[in-house]
């Protein structure tokens, strides 16, 4: 038995160093660390893996978020839809708007958010839904898609897990007025630092968010609105141009994983392995397995020196930072439960079958 990291970026990096320092050390010379020409580059190649009409750089997912709906003129008095089962970053978007995150359940076909609880949580004042394909699953766009149309609503997709996901034939970043990605180091596709990029197919949102990630400006000095500082390092478009041709055979490594930890250990004690919807293919940013004995199989996977992480530990809407807005224990009870069950097993690019082998003999000698 050897030790297993939770992640190991040091593997997938090591390859590329070299390359990513020549063009790093061009970039010095050159001195065009903001805006330089590998943004735009970059915008292309990640617009077209994407598969959507245009790609945005800015400086973290949360931006992309954030700046997404600024764009479509969410601000205070508005309520914009979000799932309980998130990473907080969703909630905070919402809020550095003015608007009010709305906070609604989990399905547990999908681990992700219950069109039927969004469209019982509509209101007059709703604006947007804000999904999240959570883990790398796709949300059930389909059915989102329809709720949003009936009611006359925008989405914006929160796919900063979920970079070359499909489902139902959409893939993430295609299904909304825009999408919101994250390339922090540790997502399918990471930077090295904080990065994000929104896609969409509207050019006039494109056109709002350019202006909004670089103090509101349409051209040098025409500041039509207040922005912000939000632009993407030119530094980071150079790393995540080298990362994007192999993010492909990364999340089908990934997949690979998964497939494995679903042979291995299904029927093992009473664990839940993270669900799969029918005709979705999710790029598996981690891979949640859920049982009553979270904290003594988290602890036995530590004395064997093997990563785990919980996602999340705490439901959005019962976080101190998000208390205020009243939705007490009780109102998300799925998410709530599998809140106290979820343990996240390693899965990475690299990642060796002796390894996977390691983490789930572990798992399987805990519940023996
Ligand atoms: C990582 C993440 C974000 C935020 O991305 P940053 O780049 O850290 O700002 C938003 N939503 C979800 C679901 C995430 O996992």
């Amino acid at each position: 038995m050897s030790a297993v990291p939770f992640l190991d970026l040091g593997r997938i990096h090591a390859p590329l160093k070299s390359a990513i320092l020549a063009d790093l050390d061009a970039l010095i010379s050159s001195s065009a660390f903001a805006n330089g020409p590998q943004v735009a580059a970059f915008e292309q190649e990640f617009a077209s893996y994407c598969e959507a009409p245009h790609a945005v750089g800015v400086a973290s997912g949360l931006d992309a978020l954030r700046l997404g709906l600024l764009a479509l003129g969410v601000g205070p008095d508005d309520e914009v839809i979000v799932p309980a089962n998130t990473f907080v970053a969703t909630l905070e978007a919402v809020s550095q708007c003015g608007a009010r995150p709305v906070v609604v359940d989990m399905q547990l076909s999908d681990y992700n958010i219950d069109p039927a609880a969004v469209e019982d949580a509509i209101t007059s004042r709703t604006r947007a839904l804000l999904p999240v394909h959570l883990y790398g699953q796709l949300a059930d766009m389909r059915e989102l898609a329809a709720i949003a149309k009936r009611h006359g609503l925008a989405i914006v997709e929160d796919a900063a897990q979920a970079h070359g996901a499909t489902r139902d034939g959409i893939r993430a970043g295609t299904a909304g007025a825009a999408a919101a990605f994250s390339f922090y180091p540790g997502k399918n596709l990471g930077a090295m630092g904080d990065a994000g990029a929104l896609t969409s197919s509207d050019p006039d949102l494109v056109a709002a968010v350019r202006a909004l990630r670089e103090h509101g400006q349409s051209a040098k000095y025409h500041h039509d609105v207040p922005g912000y500082t939000a632009r993407l390092d030119t530094a980071q478009a150079i790393v995540l141009s080298h990362k994007l041709p192999l993010l492909d055979g990364w999340n089908h490594e990934r997949r690979q994983a998964a497939a494995f930890y679903a042979d291995e250990l299904s029927g093992v004690g009473d664990l839940t392995l993270p669900p799969v919807a029918a005709a979705s293919e999710p790029v598996w940013h981690l891979y949640p397995i859920a049982t009553e004995r979270r904290s003594e199989l988290e602890a036995f996977l530590g004395e064997r020196q093997i990563g785990c992480g919980r996602h999340y530990p705490v439901p959005v809407h019962l976080t101190d930072a998000y208390e205020s807005l009243g939705q007490g224990p009780g109102s998300c009870p799925v998410a709530e439960s599998l809140a106290d069950r979820l343990l996240s097993l390693p899965i990475f690019p690299g990642m060796t079958e002796a390894e996977l082998a390691s983490v789930a003999s572990a798992v399987r000698d805990f519940f023996a």
